[in-house]
């Protein structure tokens, strides 16, 4: 079985789909792997390391693809005027294509048009059979770490309170808003750095957590958010009275802050805005907002995905987008160990090949498409 490693095109993209490490964990599984020249170069990983793994280096995507049956991928692979490359027609039919797809109906038709059948990893469900390959997870928690770094670098004062002889720099005040994988890695950071930080969010289990991480919750609840998680243990859309109350409560604590971390997401959805331009207003110069959720448009009413805005009231807003990408070596091993802990989980000792059951809870979460059809019931449906 030949695997594919492709280098990533799209914009604010820096990760790579297998690192040597795992590369060389697929060679002892059988595999041939080859990886497109300079694949791994933006993360830090050159070409003589995956030779040096035993993988085979080619010049370009379409030497690389030439006869895969598996295409490892960060995003979605380039169509027909999406770039210079238009890596689906390179595509082998019948080719396992694994990514990040961010599909809709119309991108997974085009997949099963390539005769790709592709399996898009965020789409995994989170249950615990699934945490070692669960994409989701192991990028957020590595943006929420990096948030907190760039928020203490472009930070002008201190993170841990200092006492010198000169005097005492005070500790930074820090506000975490959206407490899941993302937000309990970035209090985890803060809390590391000595920031003093609380953290606020919607489903009640949250709250614990936040307190159990040694930060203090500031937060508003009600019937609506002891009601707030969904079953698969995700945020539900609040109530515009919810928002406004919670909103209530954030800005009597924002004035205080230093650095505010955004990272509250509701799936499908734009992120909800949790930090107005009044509340901005009443931030002191120099405290800086490190909006993670701008991908979705942003938690800050001031955040520009992609930017980094200084208000006229001197506050830093970073808005920049693919988080995880700008820790490109960390995030690509954990990326890479996760795709390869679900290929050698549905791996077949006899074919040589994965052999993924239409049945199975994960296949059924992750397929698109199959043998030329859309498959996955949330784009085939309705
Ligand atoms: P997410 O990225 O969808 O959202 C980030 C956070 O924003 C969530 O905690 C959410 O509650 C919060 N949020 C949404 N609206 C908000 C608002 N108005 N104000 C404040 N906060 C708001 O979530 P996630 O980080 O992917 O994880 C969500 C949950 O899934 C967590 O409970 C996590 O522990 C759980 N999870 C479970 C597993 C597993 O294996 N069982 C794996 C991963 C995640």
């Amino acid at each position: 079985m030949r695997v594919a490693v492709l280098k990533e095109r799209r914009a604010d993209e820096a990760r790579v789909a297998a690192t040597p490490e795992t590369a060389k964990k697929l060679i002892a599984l059988g595999c041939t792997v080859a990886v497109e020249s300079g694949a791994g170069l933006p993360a830090g990983f050159p070409d003589s390391e995956y030779a040096a793994a035993g993988a085979q280096v080619s010049p370009d995507a379409a030497s690389a693809l030439a006869g895969a049956g598996i295409v490892l991928k960060v995003r979605a692979p380039l169509a027909a005027g999406e770039g210079e490359v238009d890596e689906l027609s390179l595509m082998p039919r019948g080719a396992l294509l694994f990514g990040t797809l961010g599909a809709d109906r119309e991108a997974a038709g085009r997949l099963a048009a390539a005769g790709v059948d592709a399996a898009a990893m965020e789409m995994l469900p989170r249950i615990t059979r699934a945490q070692s390959m669960d994409v989701l997870s192991s990028q957020a928690n590595l943006a929420g770490y990096r948030a907190v770094v760039e928020g203490a670098a472009a930070f002008d004062r201190a993170f841990p309170m200092l006492m010198t002889a000169a005097g005492t720099i005070p500790a930074a005040n820090v506000l975490v808003m959206g407490a899941g994988v993302a937000g309990l890695q970035a209090i985890a950071t803060a809390r590391r750095l000595g920031g003093r930080v609380s953290a606020t969010d919607v489903r009640p289990a949250a709250k614990e957590e936040i307190k159990s991480l040694g930060a203090s919750f500031v937060g508003y609840e009600d019937e609506e958010s002891r009601a707030a998680q969904t079953a698969g243990g995700y945020a539900k859309p609040m109530s515009a009275e919810f928002l406004a109350k919670q909103a209530e409560v954030v800005a009597g604590a924002i004035g205080k802050m230093d650095i505010v971390v955004c990272t509250a997401l509701v799936q499908g959805r734009r992120a909800p805005i949790l930090v107005t331009e009044a509340m901005v207003a009443s931030m002191k110069p120099g405290s800086v907002i490190v909006d993670i959720a701008s991908d979705a448009g942003g938690n800050c009413a001031l955040t520009k995905p992609g930017e980094k805005v200084v208000t006229a009231n001197g506050v830093t807003v970073l808005g920049w987008r693919n988080w995880p990408a700008r820790i490109p070596a960390a995030a690509s091993s954990l990326y890479a160990r996760n795709l390869l802990t679900f290929l050698t989980t549905f791996w077949d000792k006899e074919s040589s090949r994965p052999v993924l059951p239409a049945e199975d809870d994960l296949v059924r979460g992750v397929m698109l498409t199959r043998g030329g059809q859309v498959v996955h019931a949330s784009l085939a449906a309705g």
